[in-house]
């Protein structure tokens, strides 16, 4: 991957990775519009960069992963940030030419090892989601709509949000890294109304990032054991409300849903 350093970015990351940014460059889709937005990105004053700008034929890199480009006030800290050219008002049809579709392609591996490193969960994230501090894939528009710290829209309504999280799935092999068997902690004792322990605050707390409202306290309450049924109902598990090893593994390797 080539690289062109950004004029500006904050030195180390504020925080640990959560969030992978979708942008558009608000670029004509050009076969140089990497390297010419990277090069805006080195020179100009106005501070602002990403990490990555990508176009049909390949990508440059502007700001390393240790560091904080200055993309989207909210999402910066916690963000890495990919330009794609094109702009935000392109329609459905727009994305689906040959030049997007040859970009999608392009960004795919990159979003796929950044999503491996850090342990992303593939999925985008609602707008509730972004606000609740989970980590997913994003937009500057979804950022600028829950941090209201800018007024960027991109990369605009029709994106193909789908199609580019297929694309990056298939990078991985159908694997998704934020469910990652390696992942699943110890299974020690059904966990029931008035169970209470570390394991129980490790189960909550895994709750809560699949996108559940409930506290981590390390009691088993009758709301955990409430949530612990609607869970095994939507994974297709008989619904108890005890966590069982079955329900158990499900919080770590089903799909975020
Ligand atoms: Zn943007």
């Amino acid at each position: 991957v080539k690289s062109i350093q950004a004029r500006h970015f904050h030195k180390g990351r504020l925080a640990p990775v959560r969030l992978l940014t979708v942008h558009t460059m608000e670029w004509p889709e050009t076969v140089t519009a990497a390297e010419d937005c990277a090069r805006m990105f080195a020179t100009m004053d106005r501070p602002a960069s990403a990490h990555i700008c990508g176009d049909s034929n390949s990508m440059v890199r502007c700001v390393a992963d240790r560091d904080t480009a200055w993309a989207a006030p909210g999402g910066n800290a916690d963000g890495l940030h990919y330009e794609f050219f094109g702009r935000a008002s392109q329609s459905a049809g727009q994305w689906a030419d040959d030049p997007s579709q040859a970009a999608l392609r392009v960004a795919a591996p990159q979003f796929a090892e950044w999503s491996a490193k850090h342990r992303i969960p593939l999925r985008w994230l609602t707008r509730g989601q972004l606000r609740a501090g989970l980590k997913g894939l994003t937009t500057h528009a979804d950022i600028s709509a829950v941090y209201k710290r800018s007024d960027h829209t991109d990369p605009g309504a029709h994106f193909p949000k789908e199609l580019f999280l297929k694309l990056i799935k298939a990078e991985l092999g159908g694997s998704d890294p934020g469910t990652d068997k390696s992942q699943v902690p110890r299974f020690a004792r059904l966990l029931a109304a008035g169970t209470q322990g570390t394991d129980v605050a490790v189960w909550q707390r895994r709750m809560r990032l699949r996108g559940w409202s409930l506290a981590v306290d390390g009691k088993f309450d009758a709301r955990d054991a409430d949530i612990c049924a609607l869970f095994q109902k939507e994974k297709g598990l008989a619904p108890t409300g005890v966590v069982d090893l079955a329900a158990w593994r499900a919080a770590w390797l089903a799909p975020i849903t």
